[in-house]
């Protein structure tokens, strides 16, 4: 009551104020000085890297094992990895760069950020922070574009060699680490900023949605995308589908789970490029995918329900059309996959997917 007579008031007072010089604030609000508004912004760029940060490490713990044994089924789309992630200040982009380096330490060196579990560089003893000195003798590239430039280093290493020679400083100490370097499918898994829960293969990488990365609900869903992407992929079908036409990300899970709806939102590209057999195929492959990298993949028909029943305009009986696979259909195949490949692995047998006689 008093707060509405209150406001009442106020009303009345602005109705009055308005006539002579608009409506203004009438309470006294703080004094708000330079220095801490800098601080705060510092503050909150602070928050928003350190949270994209923890998407990009969580892709990478879960995708770096997914790329790296299935690296026999991505033919010459490969590369050499120790299984590890670097930065250094000049890396990050500029408006996080003085918060991140504020809260790494981040200099002009490069630095460990993030190993891949069980990769080589974590097996060799390599550890988060180690600053990098030289490779192979050479001193490693530091300041502006010193991560491509290192990149570039280890892409010429690999052409010749096995093994790397990694100097590493780690507190005060100096050593010198000897780190493998091991065949990984070279299609990078990304984090894409949108907010909308899907995922993209484009025939080169593939890209994540933070909308998704939110909606999954543990780590062997997100595995269950990133082996569907990946399989896009590996089984060449945008280039299949799209010839050599120059394509951008290509939305896919959302699609999917729609039915392949060509119509609307989706556009033409989506149903064009991921077609009934397509999808299929994608599901059967990308289970082997999520399975090879050590994941108990039974609840994996799960989570394409819960996308289904987040978009229910896809499930349609049977008989929907030719060239529409209803959901339906779609997780009855995905019970029996991972009763093929649960079984394979029962009977210690290399999880490789079927190819057509
Ligand atoms: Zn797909």
């Amino acid at each position: 009551m008093q707060r509405s007579l209150f406001s009442r008031s106020l009303l009345l007072l602005c109705a009055a104020a308005v006539a002579l010089a608009g409506c203004a604030p009438v309470t006294q609000r703080p004094v708000l000085e330079e220095k801490a508004i800098a601080e705060e912004a510092l503050k909150q760029r602070a928050l928003a890297w350190q949270d994209l940060q923890e998407d990009v490490a969580r892709l990478y713990r879960i995708s770096y094992p997914i790329l790296a044994r299935a690296a026999d089924l991505c033919d010459d789309k490969l590369r050499s990895s120790i299984g590890a992630r670097f930065a250094n200040a000049p890396s990050i982009a500029k408006e996080f760069r003085e918060s991140a380096a504020k809260l790494t330490g981040l200099g002009d060196h490069l630095q460990v950020m993030q190993l891949a579990p069980g990769a080589p560089a974590e097996r060799a003893g390599l550890r988060e922070k180690d600053i990098l000195l030289a490779l192979d003798g050479k001193p490693t590239p530091s300041g502006e574009g010193a991560s491509t430039k290192f990149t570039a280093m280890l892409v010429e290493a690999a052409k010749t060699r096995q093994h790397l020679e990694v100097k590493i400083r780690r507190g005060s100490v100096e050593q010198v680490l000897r780190i493998e370097l091991e065949p990984v499918c070279d299609y990078p898994v990304v984090v894409n900023a949108a907010d909308m829960i899907n995922a993209f293969a484009d025939g080169k990488k593939v890209e994540i949605t933070r909308g998704m990365l939110r909606f999954v609900r543990d780590d062997l869903e997100l595995a269950v995308v990133i082996g569907h992407e990946l399989a896009h992929n590996t089984m060449g079908h945008i280039r299949k589908q799209m010839g050599n036409a120059l394509l951008g990300s290509v939305l896919d899970v959302l699609a999917a789970s729609r039915g392949v709806d060509t119509q609307g939102l989706f556009g033409n590209i989506a149903g064009m490029v991921f077609s009934k057999d397509f999808e299929a195929e994608a599901d059967y492959v990308g289970l082997y995918f999520t399975a090879r990298a050590g994941h108990e993949i039974d609840n994996a028909p799960n989570f394409w329900r819960r996308m289904a029943a987040a978009n229910p305009d896809g499930i349609q009986q049977r008989g929907f059309g030719a060239s529409h696979p209803s959901t339906p259909e779609r997780f009855v195949a995905l019970e029996k996959i991972v009763a093929e490949i649960k079984a394979k692995k029962a009977a210690g047998q290399i999880l490789a997917p079927q190819l057509q006689k």
